[in-house]
């Protein structure tokens, strides 16, 4: 009864930690393990203790025996992961261990204790929050535009996808942790400059992400009826800047242009059943525009061939188990063509399952829910329509002919694009701010920016799961260390308390943990009611509403008085 990763793996590695036999692989340290869609346990090494259930952090591990039946794929590609072996051939346990990746070990100077800021409050952040504090006496402000943290994993994780918020409760638990701080409601570049947080910190990390997506140069795209599908998440997800977006599904398809996961996720969504998605945390205002959707097919449309599909084999595993999913005959053929070619497994595994999908003709005669079409081949050159769109003209790639397909929502999802921060260089054409390890780099000089260091999106670039920022964040914070502990950082001018004045007398509304903590318990009573997860709050005031006084000097004084606690 070997365990079996499931869809919901976030890659953070907490199992590979945890495994006394070290059967889950890639670890950290092994070459593959930036690209891996997932992580794999082998069958035939596992000794089925459940350490690993017990360390994920998203609940994605089960006996394979206790799979939920969507899940049972993640069987076979646990298993392929591994070379392959006579059958019912066990290997010898091993008490090999995965190699631990040293903690960064502070070396206490100065009169302040290692103080960091860290701008965001999402993934990368709050891995790198983590490391921090699991040595003595640093102290972590984390900053937060929003009023609520916990950034993708609140506003861009889609809302049936439960399971990967449960990280909510990891980070939920370090928020805890003494010597950690919350300054939510507090916007970087707006209140504060990053002067000011240097002035109150031996360092500065960003963890800012990739905030904007990419746009799509062709004619067409301001029209009303275009858009990006990362906009459409943050307006199902509730985040407050996207409340208002004009989401008009009163016309019968969609497409969208990119076939990576954010573009999975927003096709999902839009072809899932608006009963079953009001179970989840899906923002009211997007489940009623849902309710009376005409929509009856997405289309998902990718430039290049399946083999080049930029989705993963576990996001289409689960987009197969919960939706009707076709291909055209042309779209067939090119499978079967790439099922020729292909070497990589898991690409082959992809393909097969695209290879196993309904035609277009023969899908169900009589849908009850829309569908999603793969479209391959098409490369997007302008969006028709007089006042609105109306279709999307493509050429197909690499030759003149042109293939309309008619659509009155037409949503870009080609990929995040961070934006440069103020006062620190960017690399525009990457998106990134230039670093080497997490320490930003001053491109003129090629020398280290004092006190700045990077982590995440903003770091790396927009790849890889919620847990790739786990070992990221880690690798920030030993460049962190060591500049700390080399006596490179400058010391604070003033100590916590002087951080909470500053910080109040920029923002009178700054909001920390109790703050965030009455926002958070008022959404879950708010489920508790409709037996959902929780109701978000989607608009600014009405999150500022549930702070007690947050306007005033008491907030000062719970911040004063969380200060001496830690
Ligand atoms: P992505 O995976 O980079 O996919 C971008 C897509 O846009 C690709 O199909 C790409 O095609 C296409 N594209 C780029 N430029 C284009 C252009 N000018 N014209 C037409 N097509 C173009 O981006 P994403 O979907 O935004 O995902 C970002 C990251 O978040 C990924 O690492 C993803 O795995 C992760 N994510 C994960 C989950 C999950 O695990 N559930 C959910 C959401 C996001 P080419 O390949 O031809 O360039």
């Amino acid at each position: 009864m070997p365990h079996v990763i499931s869809q919901a793996c976030c890659n953070d590695a907490s199992c590979v930690f945890a495994c006394p036999v070290y059967c889950i692989h890639p670890s950290p340290d092994e070459p593959d393990f930036a690209t891996a869609e997932m992580l794999y346990i082998d069958p035939d090494a596992c000794v089925d203790c459940g350490a690993c259930v017990r360390a994920c952090p998203v609940g994605a591990i089960y006996p394979d025996t206790a799979l939920p039946a969507e899940q049972l794929p993640f069987i076979e590609i646990n298993k392929s992961y591994y070379p392959k072996r006579p059958e019912g051939v066990k290997l010898p346990p091993t008490s090999k261990l995965a190699p631990i990746l040293p903690a960064a070990e502070v070396h206490k100077r100065g009169r302040h204790p290692l103080t960091v800021a860290i701008v965001g409050s999402g993934p990368a952040a709050m891995y790198a929050a983590d490391e921090l504090l699991t040595q003595p006496g640093v102290l972590v402000n984390v900053f937060e535009k929003l009023p609520t943290p916990y950034g993708l994993v609140r506003a861009g994780v889609a809302p049936d996808h439960q399971r990967t918020k449960l990280v909510t409760r990891l980070f939920d638990e370090i928020s805890r942790r003494r010597g950690f701080n919350f300054f939510l409601n507090v916007e970087v570049g707006k209140h504060l400059s990053h002067a000011d947080l240097l002035d109150y910190h031996h360092a500065v990390l960003y963890a800012s992400g990739a905030l904007h997506d990419r746009r799509l140069e062709v004619d067409g795209m301001d029209l009303a009826g275009t858009g990006t599908a990362t906009e459409l998440v943050g307006w199902y997800n509730g985040h407050p800047d996207f409340v208002d977006l004009p989401v008009d599904l009163s016309h019968e398809r969609v497409v969208i242009v990119g076939n990576g996961n954010v573009a999975l996720d927003v096709a999902r969504i839009l072809t899932s059943d608006p009963d079953k998605l009001a179970g989840t945390d899906i923002a009211d205002h997007a489940l009623a525009v849902l309710r009376d959707s005409r929509v009856q097919e997405v289309v998902i449309a990718a430039r290049r061939g399946p083999i080049d599909s930029a989705f993963t084999l576990p996001e289409l595993v689960g987009l197969t188990q919960t939706a009707e999913v076709v291909l055209d005959a042309e779209d067939h053929a090119r499978v079967r063509n790439d099922l020729a070619t292909v070497r990589d497994d898991f690409t082959r595994q992809k393909l097969e399952m695209l290879a196993k999908l309904g035609s277009v003709d023969s899908a169900t005669a009589q849908p009850t829910r829309p569908r999603i079409r793969f479209a391959y081949q098409l490369t997007p050159a302008r969006v028709l329509g007089e006042n609105r769109a109306a279709a999307v003209e493509f050429t197909v790639t690499g030759t003149d002919q042109v293939h309309r397909i008619d659509a009155g929502l037409v949503l870009t999802s080609i990929g995040y694009h961070g934006t440069p921060i103020a006062d620190l260089p960017f690399d525009d054409a990457a998106g990134v701010v230039p670093n080497e390890g997490g320490r930003v780099i001053d491109p003129a000089t090629g020398q280290p920016v004092p006190g700045a260091y990077v982590s995440g999106w903003i770091k790396r670039g927009t790849n890889g799961f919620i847990g790739t920022n786990k070992s990221d964040s880690l690798n920030t914070i030993q460049a962190l260390v060591a500049d700390y502990n080399a006596g490179q950082l400058s010391e604070p001018i003033g100590g916590p308390r002087a951080v909470a004045r500053m910080v109040h007398a920029r923002q009178p509304e700054v909001i920390d943990a109790a703050g965030w903590k009455a926002i958070d318990s008022a959404e879950i009573a708010r489920g508790d009611a409709q037996n959902r997860p929780r109701v978000k709050f989607t608009r600014v005031p009405d999150m500022l509403e549930q702070v007690e006084d947050y306007s005033g000097v008491p907030l000062l004084q719970n911040l004063l008085s969380a200060l001496r606690r830690n």
